[in-house]
Protein backbone atom coordinates (compact mmCIF):
# COMPACT_ATOMS: atom_id res chain seq x y z
CA UNK A 1 0.00 0.00 0.00
CA UNK A 2 2.85 2.65 -0.97
CA UNK A 3 1.48 5.63 -1.47
CA UNK A 4 4.39 7.04 -3.19
CA UNK A 5 8.01 6.92 -3.68
CA UNK A 6 9.86 7.05 -0.20
CA UNK A 7 11.82 9.93 0.50
CA UNK A 8 15.00 9.17 2.49
CA UNK A 9 16.96 10.70 4.62
CA UNK A 10 19.74 11.20 2.76
CA UNK A 11 20.26 8.57 -0.75
CA UNK A 12 23.11 7.40 -2.96
CA UNK A 13 23.36 10.26 -5.65
CA UNK A 14 25.37 9.41 -9.17
CA UNK A 15 26.85 11.90 -10.98
CA UNK A 16 26.67 9.75 -14.04
CA UNK A 17 30.83 9.82 -14.24
CA UNK A 18 30.79 6.70 -12.18
CA UNK A 19 30.45 3.87 -14.84
CA UNK A 20 33.20 5.47 -16.99
CA UNK A 21 36.10 5.08 -13.71
CA UNK A 22 34.69 1.40 -13.72
CA UNK A 23 34.11 0.48 -17.29
CA UNK A 24 38.13 1.25 -17.41
CA UNK A 25 38.69 -0.58 -13.98
CA UNK A 26 37.07 -3.63 -16.20
CA UNK A 27 38.70 -2.96 -19.43
CA UNK A 28 42.05 -3.07 -17.76
CA UNK A 29 41.24 -6.03 -15.78
CA UNK A 30 41.78 -4.12 -12.68
CA UNK A 31 39.44 -5.96 -10.63
CA UNK A 32 41.34 -6.39 -7.64
CA UNK A 33 42.71 -5.58 -5.66
CA UNK A 34 44.18 -1.60 -5.66
CA UNK A 35 44.52 -0.29 -9.19
CA UNK A 36 44.12 3.09 -10.87
CA UNK A 37 41.26 4.47 -9.41
CA UNK A 38 42.50 3.51 -5.93
CA UNK A 39 45.83 5.88 -6.47
CA UNK A 40 43.08 8.48 -8.73
CA UNK A 41 40.98 8.56 -5.48
CA UNK A 42 43.40 9.09 -3.36
CA UNK A 43 44.86 11.59 -4.90
CA UNK A 44 41.57 13.50 -5.70
CA UNK A 45 40.94 13.80 -1.91
CA UNK A 46 44.55 14.37 -0.92
CA UNK A 47 43.98 17.37 -3.70
CA UNK A 48 40.63 18.59 -2.89
CA UNK A 49 41.14 18.34 0.95
CA UNK A 50 44.43 20.19 0.36
CA UNK A 51 46.54 17.63 2.38
CA UNK A 52 49.63 15.64 1.98
CA UNK A 53 48.33 12.01 1.61
CA UNK A 54 44.58 10.29 1.50
CA UNK A 55 44.39 6.25 1.90
CA UNK A 56 41.25 4.77 0.84
CA UNK A 57 39.48 1.93 2.81
CA UNK A 58 36.39 0.06 3.22
CA UNK A 59 34.25 2.11 5.84
CA UNK A 60 35.15 4.96 7.61
CA UNK A 61 34.86 3.21 10.74
CA UNK A 62 37.79 1.02 9.62
CA UNK A 63 39.81 4.56 8.68
CA UNK A 64 39.01 5.52 12.28
CA UNK A 65 40.60 2.00 14.01
CA UNK A 66 43.79 2.42 11.56
CA UNK A 67 44.20 5.76 13.11
CA UNK A 68 43.90 4.51 16.46
CA UNK A 69 47.03 2.10 15.22
CA UNK A 70 48.88 4.53 14.46
CA UNK A 71 48.68 6.24 17.38
CA UNK A 72 49.76 2.95 19.23
CA UNK A 73 46.25 2.92 21.34
CA UNK A 74 46.61 -0.44 23.47
CA UNK A 75 44.29 -2.41 25.79
CA UNK A 76 43.60 0.01 28.77
CA UNK A 77 44.54 3.17 27.61
CA UNK A 78 42.15 5.74 27.36
CA UNK A 79 40.53 7.38 24.39
CA UNK A 80 38.45 10.68 24.35
CA UNK A 81 35.40 10.80 22.50
CA UNK A 82 32.56 12.65 21.40
CA UNK A 83 29.49 11.74 23.07
CA UNK A 84 26.81 12.64 20.30
CA UNK A 85 27.73 10.67 17.58
CA UNK A 86 27.04 7.82 15.39
CA UNK A 87 28.18 4.73 17.64
CA UNK A 88 31.08 4.05 14.92
CA UNK A 89 33.02 7.11 16.05
CA UNK A 90 33.59 4.66 19.22
CA UNK A 91 33.09 1.70 18.68
CA UNK A 92 37.05 1.11 17.08
CA UNK A 93 38.20 2.22 20.37
CA UNK A 94 36.93 -1.04 21.77
CA UNK A 95 38.09 -2.75 18.72
CA UNK A 96 41.69 -2.29 20.91
CA UNK A 97 40.40 -2.90 24.19
CA UNK A 98 40.80 0.86 25.18
CA UNK A 99 38.47 2.35 27.09
CA UNK A 100 36.16 5.33 25.88
CA UNK A 101 35.75 8.93 27.99
CA UNK A 102 32.46 10.28 26.16
CA UNK A 103 32.60 14.45 26.50
CA UNK A 104 29.38 16.51 25.80
CA UNK A 105 28.63 18.98 23.36
CA UNK A 106 27.87 22.58 23.29
CA UNK A 107 25.25 24.62 21.73
CA UNK A 108 27.28 26.55 19.28
CA UNK A 109 27.93 23.77 16.70
CA UNK A 110 26.20 21.06 18.68
CA UNK A 111 29.41 19.63 18.82
CA UNK A 112 32.37 18.98 21.59
CA UNK A 113 32.22 20.89 24.44
CA UNK A 114 36.08 22.51 24.70
CA UNK A 115 35.14 23.39 28.19
CA UNK A 116 34.07 19.81 29.31
CA UNK A 117 37.49 18.32 26.95
CA UNK A 118 39.38 20.93 29.03
CA UNK A 119 37.57 19.29 32.34
CA UNK A 120 38.26 15.87 31.51
CA UNK A 121 41.79 16.28 30.56
CA UNK A 122 43.10 18.06 33.75
CA UNK A 123 41.42 15.36 35.85
CA UNK A 124 43.07 12.68 33.24
CA UNK A 125 46.05 14.75 33.91
CA UNK A 126 46.00 14.47 37.70
CA UNK A 127 45.00 10.91 37.47
CA UNK A 128 48.30 9.95 35.31
CA UNK A 129 45.54 8.68 32.86
CA UNK A 130 46.08 11.42 29.86
CA UNK A 131 44.28 9.56 27.16
CA UNK A 132 46.02 8.86 23.51
CA UNK A 133 43.86 10.54 21.48
CA UNK A 134 40.97 12.43 21.23
CA UNK A 135 38.13 11.42 18.56
CA UNK A 136 36.31 15.15 17.37
CA UNK A 137 33.21 14.51 15.65
CA UNK A 138 31.46 17.05 13.42
CA UNK A 139 28.16 16.14 13.77
CA UNK A 140 25.54 16.59 10.15
CA UNK A 141 28.47 18.64 8.66
CA UNK A 142 28.66 21.36 10.89
CA UNK A 143 32.98 22.01 12.04
CA UNK A 144 33.48 21.44 15.63
CA UNK A 145 35.30 24.57 17.52
CA UNK A 146 38.50 22.90 16.42
CA UNK A 147 40.69 26.20 17.35
CA UNK A 148 40.16 26.26 20.83
CA UNK A 149 39.78 22.24 21.02
CA UNK A 150 43.16 22.13 19.39
CA UNK A 151 44.54 24.42 21.78
CA UNK A 152 43.35 22.24 24.73
CA UNK A 153 44.78 19.08 23.12
CA UNK A 154 47.86 20.90 22.55
CA UNK A 155 48.35 21.93 25.96
CA UNK A 156 48.55 18.09 26.73
CA UNK A 157 50.13 17.09 24.16
CA UNK A 158 47.23 14.71 22.87
CA UNK A 159 46.51 14.16 18.76
CA UNK A 160 43.26 14.60 17.25
CA UNK A 161 41.38 12.09 15.29
CA UNK A 162 38.85 14.27 13.45
CA UNK A 163 35.74 12.66 12.76
CA UNK A 164 34.58 13.74 9.37
CA UNK A 165 32.62 11.07 8.04
CA UNK A 166 29.86 14.09 7.96
CA UNK A 167 31.47 17.06 6.77
CA UNK A 168 33.29 15.88 3.46
CA UNK A 169 33.06 19.56 1.68
CA UNK A 170 32.92 21.84 4.30
CA UNK A 171 35.59 24.09 5.70
CA UNK A 172 36.30 25.76 9.48
CA UNK A 173 38.02 29.25 9.08
CA UNK A 174 39.02 28.74 5.07
CA UNK A 175 40.64 24.82 5.91
CA UNK A 176 38.64 22.03 4.53
CA UNK A 177 37.38 19.85 7.36
CA UNK A 178 38.89 16.87 8.32
CA UNK A 179 42.38 18.20 7.94
CA UNK A 180 42.43 19.56 11.83
CA UNK A 181 43.84 17.09 13.43
CA UNK A 182 46.76 14.09 13.38
CA UNK A 183 44.45 12.06 11.20
CA UNK A 184 41.03 12.93 9.59
CA UNK A 185 38.57 10.55 8.70
CA UNK A 186 35.80 10.18 5.33
CA UNK A 187 32.96 7.89 4.89
CA UNK A 188 31.27 7.33 1.77
CA UNK A 189 28.86 5.24 3.28
CA UNK A 190 25.39 4.98 1.23
CA UNK A 191 23.83 7.86 3.13
CA UNK A 192 26.91 10.07 3.62
CA UNK A 193 27.38 13.20 1.35
CA UNK A 194 28.60 11.11 -1.55
CA UNK A 195 28.95 7.58 -1.91
CA UNK A 196 30.95 4.72 -2.99
CA UNK A 197 28.15 2.27 -1.85
CA UNK A 198 30.51 1.64 1.44
CA UNK A 199 34.12 2.99 1.95
CA UNK A 200 36.41 5.87 3.73
CA UNK A 201 39.52 7.51 3.54
CA UNK A 202 42.11 8.27 6.20
CA UNK A 203 43.94 11.64 5.59
CA UNK A 204 47.22 13.28 6.70
CA UNK A 205 49.91 15.31 6.47
CA UNK A 206 52.48 12.49 7.82
CA UNK A 207 53.07 10.22 4.20
CA UNK A 208 55.22 7.84 6.69
CA UNK A 209 51.90 7.27 8.77
CA UNK A 210 49.60 6.66 5.59
CA UNK A 211 52.07 4.42 4.29
CA UNK A 212 51.99 2.63 7.46
CA UNK A 213 48.17 2.62 6.90
CA UNK A 214 48.28 1.12 4.43
CA UNK A 215 50.61 -1.41 5.00
CA UNK A 216 47.95 -2.69 8.39
CA UNK A 217 45.08 -2.32 5.65
CA UNK A 218 46.79 -4.98 3.52
CA UNK A 219 47.26 -7.73 6.37
CA UNK A 220 50.87 -6.52 7.52
CA UNK A 221 53.12 -8.19 5.21
CA UNK A 222 56.86 -7.37 5.78
CA UNK A 223 59.04 -7.45 3.01
CA UNK A 224 59.34 -11.05 2.07
CA UNK A 225 59.00 -13.45 -1.14
CA UNK A 226 56.88 -15.81 1.46
CA UNK A 227 54.43 -14.30 3.79
CA UNK A 228 55.56 -13.40 6.56
CA UNK A 229 54.02 -11.38 9.55
CA UNK A 230 54.93 -9.25 12.53
CA UNK A 231 52.51 -7.40 13.59
CA UNK A 232 48.19 -8.02 13.31
CA UNK A 233 46.89 -6.35 10.27
CA UNK A 234 43.39 -6.45 8.27
CA UNK A 235 41.67 -6.14 4.98
CA UNK A 236 40.77 -2.82 5.53
CA UNK A 237 41.77 -1.58 1.12
CA UNK A 238 39.35 -0.10 -0.73
CA UNK A 239 38.55 -2.48 -4.32
CA UNK A 240 39.41 -0.99 -7.47
CA UNK A 241 36.01 -0.87 -8.72
CA UNK A 242 34.40 0.98 -5.59
CA UNK A 243 37.29 3.64 -5.66
CA UNK A 244 35.46 4.12 -9.49
CA UNK A 245 32.62 5.19 -7.75
CA UNK A 246 34.64 7.64 -6.01
CA UNK A 247 35.98 9.77 -8.37
CA UNK A 248 33.01 9.64 -10.35
CA UNK A 249 31.70 11.37 -6.90
CA UNK A 250 34.33 13.54 -6.47
CA UNK A 251 33.70 15.65 -9.64
CA UNK A 252 30.49 16.51 -8.22
CA UNK A 253 31.25 16.83 -4.35
CA UNK A 254 30.89 20.69 -4.38
CA UNK A 255 27.77 20.58 -6.72
CA UNK A 256 26.48 18.64 -3.97
CA UNK A 257 27.20 20.74 -1.05
CA UNK A 258 25.80 23.62 -2.86
CA UNK A 259 22.29 21.17 -3.26
CA UNK A 260 22.36 20.11 0.38
CA UNK A 261 22.93 23.73 1.75
CA UNK A 262 19.50 24.65 -0.76
CA UNK A 263 17.86 21.67 0.89
CA UNK A 264 18.82 23.43 4.21
CA UNK A 265 17.57 26.97 3.29
CA UNK A 266 13.99 25.91 2.01
CA UNK A 267 13.33 24.18 5.72
CA UNK A 268 15.19 27.65 7.06
CA UNK A 269 12.84 29.81 4.98
CA UNK A 270 9.90 28.03 6.10
CA UNK A 271 10.65 27.51 9.81
CA UNK A 272 13.52 29.95 10.48
CA UNK A 273 10.99 32.56 12.21
CA UNK A 274 8.83 29.78 14.15
CA UNK A 275 8.85 29.99 17.89
CA UNK A 276 10.08 26.87 19.42
CA UNK A 277 11.85 25.99 16.80
CA UNK A 278 16.04 26.12 16.46
CA UNK A 279 18.27 24.85 13.67
CA UNK A 280 21.56 23.69 14.18
CA UNK A 281 23.62 26.89 14.12
CA UNK A 282 26.55 27.54 11.69
CA UNK A 283 29.56 28.52 13.65
CA UNK A 284 30.90 32.14 12.53
CA UNK A 285 33.78 31.70 9.71
CA UNK A 286 33.01 27.51 9.11
CA UNK A 287 30.59 26.61 6.35
CA UNK A 288 28.72 23.34 6.38
CA UNK A 289 28.12 20.67 4.14
CA UNK A 290 24.25 20.80 6.07
CA UNK A 291 24.31 16.93 5.37
CA UNK A 292 21.53 16.88 7.01
CA UNK A 293 19.39 19.39 8.11
CA UNK A 294 18.98 19.19 11.97
CA UNK A 295 16.89 21.07 14.45
CA UNK A 296 15.36 21.05 17.42
CA UNK A 297 11.65 21.18 18.58
CA UNK A 298 10.27 22.71 21.83
CA UNK A 299 6.47 20.84 21.53
CA UNK A 300 6.02 22.76 25.10
CA UNK A 301 5.99 26.19 22.72
CA UNK A 302 5.44 24.59 18.86
CA UNK A 303 2.33 22.21 20.63
CA UNK A 304 4.39 18.85 18.94
CA UNK A 305 7.16 17.14 19.29
CA UNK A 306 10.00 15.62 17.02
CA UNK A 307 8.05 12.02 17.75
CA UNK A 308 4.68 13.19 16.53
CA UNK A 309 6.64 14.89 13.39
CA UNK A 310 8.50 11.41 12.87
CA UNK A 311 5.58 9.02 12.99
CA UNK A 312 3.45 11.38 10.47
CA UNK A 313 6.10 11.72 7.77
CA UNK A 314 6.75 8.50 8.52
CA UNK A 315 2.57 7.51 7.47
CA UNK A 316 3.48 9.41 4.01
CA UNK A 317 6.27 7.08 3.43
CA UNK A 318 8.97 10.24 4.11
CA UNK A 319 11.94 9.60 6.67
CA UNK A 320 12.95 11.84 9.24
CA UNK A 321 14.91 10.86 12.78
CA UNK A 322 15.80 12.07 15.72
CA UNK A 323 19.30 13.13 16.79
CA UNK A 324 21.94 10.53 17.38
CA UNK A 325 21.37 9.29 20.31
CA UNK A 326 24.59 9.81 22.93
CA UNK A 327 27.08 7.32 23.62
CA UNK A 328 26.64 7.89 26.90
CA UNK A 329 22.69 7.38 27.14
CA UNK A 330 23.61 3.42 25.19
CA UNK A 331 23.95 0.60 27.13
CA UNK A 332 26.86 -0.28 25.09
CA UNK A 333 28.57 2.19 27.22
CA UNK A 334 27.39 2.00 30.78
CA UNK A 335 29.69 2.59 33.14
CA UNK A 336 31.86 4.26 30.90
CA UNK A 337 33.10 8.16 32.11
CA UNK A 338 31.19 11.55 30.91
CA UNK A 339 32.42 14.93 31.05
CA UNK A 340 28.86 17.14 30.87
CA UNK A 341 29.52 20.64 29.36
CA UNK A 342 28.94 22.12 32.98
CA UNK A 343 28.04 20.52 35.84
CA UNK A 344 24.15 19.78 35.74
CA UNK A 345 24.21 20.65 32.16
CA UNK A 346 24.61 17.98 29.62
CA UNK A 347 23.81 19.75 25.92
CA UNK A 348 23.63 16.33 24.06
CA UNK A 349 20.68 15.06 26.28
CA UNK A 350 19.24 18.24 25.34
CA UNK A 351 20.05 17.76 21.80
CA UNK A 352 18.20 14.23 21.73
CA UNK A 353 15.23 14.99 23.39
CA UNK A 354 14.42 17.59 21.20
CA UNK A 355 16.45 17.14 18.27
CA UNK A 356 14.87 16.18 14.39
CA UNK A 357 16.56 14.95 11.27
CA UNK A 358 14.84 16.13 8.18
CA UNK A 359 15.39 14.46 4.61
CA UNK A 360 18.01 16.00 3.16
CA UNK A 361 18.71 14.22 -0.23
CA UNK A 362 20.60 15.87 -2.61
CA UNK A 363 17.85 13.99 -5.29
CA UNK A 364 14.43 14.81 -3.16
CA UNK A 365 12.40 17.01 -5.54
CA UNK A 366 11.46 20.19 -4.80
CA UNK A 367 7.70 19.25 -4.74
CA UNK A 368 8.62 16.45 -1.99
CA UNK A 369 10.66 18.95 0.19
CA UNK A 370 7.82 21.01 0.02
CA UNK A 371 5.34 17.72 0.71
CA UNK A 372 7.55 17.93 3.91
CA UNK A 373 7.32 21.56 4.77
CA UNK A 374 2.97 20.79 4.82
CA UNK A 375 3.26 18.28 6.83
CA UNK A 376 5.19 19.86 9.92
CA UNK A 377 3.47 22.89 9.25
CA UNK A 378 -0.09 21.50 9.59
CA UNK A 379 1.11 20.01 12.57
CA UNK A 380 2.65 22.78 14.06
CA UNK A 381 0.54 25.00 16.51
CA UNK A 382 -2.06 22.66 17.35
C1 LIG B 1 28.94 7.30 8.96
C2 LIG B 1 29.77 7.65 10.12
C3 LIG B 1 30.91 6.91 10.48
C4 LIG B 1 31.26 5.58 9.92
O1 LIG B 1 31.42 5.48 8.59
P1 LIG B 1 31.21 4.07 7.87
O2 LIG B 1 31.79 4.34 6.52
O3 LIG B 1 29.74 3.80 7.83
O4 LIG B 1 31.98 3.03 8.60
C5 LIG B 1 31.69 7.37 11.53
N1 LIG B 1 31.39 8.47 12.21
C6 LIG B 1 30.29 9.20 11.92
C7 LIG B 1 30.02 10.42 12.71
C8 LIG B 1 29.43 8.81 10.88
O5 LIG B 1 28.33 9.52 10.63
Amino acid sequence: MQKQKRVFLSSPHMSGKEQKYIQEAFDLNWIAPLGNNVDGLENDLAEYNNIKDAAVVVSGTSAIHLALRLLDVKAGDNVFCSSLTFVASANPIFYQGAIPVLIDSEMDTWNMSPVALERALTEARNNGNLPKAVIIVNLYGQSAKMDELSTVCEKYNIPIIEDAAESLGSTYKGKKSGTFGKYGVFSFNGNKIITTSGGGALVSDDKEALKKARFLATQARDQAVHYQHSEIGYNYRMSNIVAGIGRGQMEVLDERVAQKRVVFERYYNAFGNTDGIEFQPELEQTISNRWLTALTINPKVTGVSHHEIISRLAENNIEARPVWKPMHLQPLFENVKYYQHEEGNSVSDYLFEYGLCLPSGTNMSLEEQEQVIEIIKSLLGK
